[in-house]
């Protein structure tokens, strides 16, 4: 993997910081073993593992690869999640990273990385569902044990790893056929009560990408809570998701952003010395414009059109055909703001995303 001079620059800042908190090691408080599913992880030790997805009627049974670093001094238990959909590899191999650099004899709290949610996805190389169920994890939550094995990872991620934990960070990429700009976090301004929109929001700053997005919605129950991160707020824990790359790519400028935030978070958290770089001017995405195809067919997106740009609405997005290449529809931006995500590879069905628009927040400072 390329390690971009900037994250060498901050995890060399990191080692340093590491090092100098040394010094202040004696004022802590010593942390205690962590149970995660049947593991036991000793102060200042670190797990290297997988928790078993068991198989239901299918007779699909799943594992889920996890590394605990269970730090020498008592704090917060962080969780990263990364591979909730399988084709999305830079926040995976940001996670690759950070579990090699991350030392628990000089950390304050535990560090949960979860490397790959959805091992069928990763292995399979589906986009959005995973390939013997055909379910999008990322819509399957709570879960459950006695259904498919989407479901039953969800399942396994919820009872073990999210209610383990006092933070999550749920980490994504624009999918296979997704373009992305730029990198975000988002959180939930509405769910889970005052005090964990507080905390959310709170890290989604600290994680210091320019642009921070308010996801709407509140949810009345853990069932109606089938996002990951949805499901971790409705539960009472604070998260945010985060996205960071597109169509499969895997260039440092797409897995960098992941590996400094998570560090900021760290720093936000006093799980490691050191302030978190956040940005002074970050520009908040208040809401977001799905736009849907109303046709299955051929999508050919116009070359003109790039994530990231700020798109007038009724700009020429592309062109819907049938599949002998008859035009369906000419698709136009349905409103003005920032083209987050915007699909660029042919395949199209009735009822999928086109594009994602973000509305700019009237107020910046919320
Ligand atoms: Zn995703």
């Amino acid at each position: 993997m390329r390690i971009g001079i900037g994250v060498l620059r901050k995890v060399l800042g990191f080692s340093l910081l590491v090092l100098a908190s040394m010094a202040q090691a004696q004022e802590k408080e010593a942390n205690l073993a962590f149970e995660i599913s049947d593991v036991i992880v000793q102060a200042g030790e670190t797990y290297r593992g997988s928790i078993h997805v068991p198989a239901g009627d299918d007779e699909i049974e799943s594992k889920i690869p996890i590394t605990v670093h269970n730090g020498t001094y008592s704090g917060p238990t962080l969780t990263l999640i990364a591979g909730i959909h399988g084709s999305e590899y830079a926040p995976i191999l940001a996670m690759q990273y950070l579990a090699r650099q991350i030392d628990p004899t000089h950390l304050t709290g535990t560090i949960v990385i979860v490397h790959i949610a959805n091992l069928p996805a990763f292995v399979g190389r589906t986009i959005y569902f995973g390939p013997n169920d055909l379910k999008n994890l990322n819509r399957s939550f709570p879960g459950s044990l006695n259904g498919s094995v989407t479901e039953r990872i969800a399942f396994v991620l919820t009872q073990q790893i999210i209610k383990r934990s006092d933070f999550v960070i749920d980490i994504h990429a624009g999918d296979g056929n997704e373009s992305l700009r730029p990198s975000y976090s988002a959180y939930y301004a509405e769910a889970g009560g005052e005090e964990v929109i507080r905390l959310s929001r709170r890290i989604a700053i600290a994680f210091g990408l320019k642009t921070i997005v308010l996801f709407s919605g509140s949810y009345d129950s853990v069932e109606d809570a089938i996002y990951t991160s949805s499901q971790a707020v409705t539960l009472g824990i604070p998260a945010i998701d985060v996205e960071s790359g597109e169509r499969g790519l895997i260039d440092g400028q797409y897995v960098d952003p992941i590996t400094v935030g998570v560090i900021n978070v760290m720093r936000e958290l006093e799980m490691i010395d050191g302030s978190p770089e956040s940005n002074e001017n970050s520009l908040f995405i208040s809401d977001r414009v799905r736009l849907k195809s109303d046709h299955n067919g051929i999508w050919s997106p116009d070359s003109l059109v790039k994530t990231g740009d700020y798109i007038n609405a009724g700009t020429r997005l592309g062109v819907i055909s049938d599949y002998h290449g008859s035009e369906l529809e000419t698709i136009t931006a349905p409103e003005s703001g920032v083209l987050l995500v915007f699909i660029v590879t042919p395949p199209i069905n009735k009822g999928e995303d086109i594009a994602v628009i973000g509305k700019l927040s009237a107020e910046r400072d919320l």
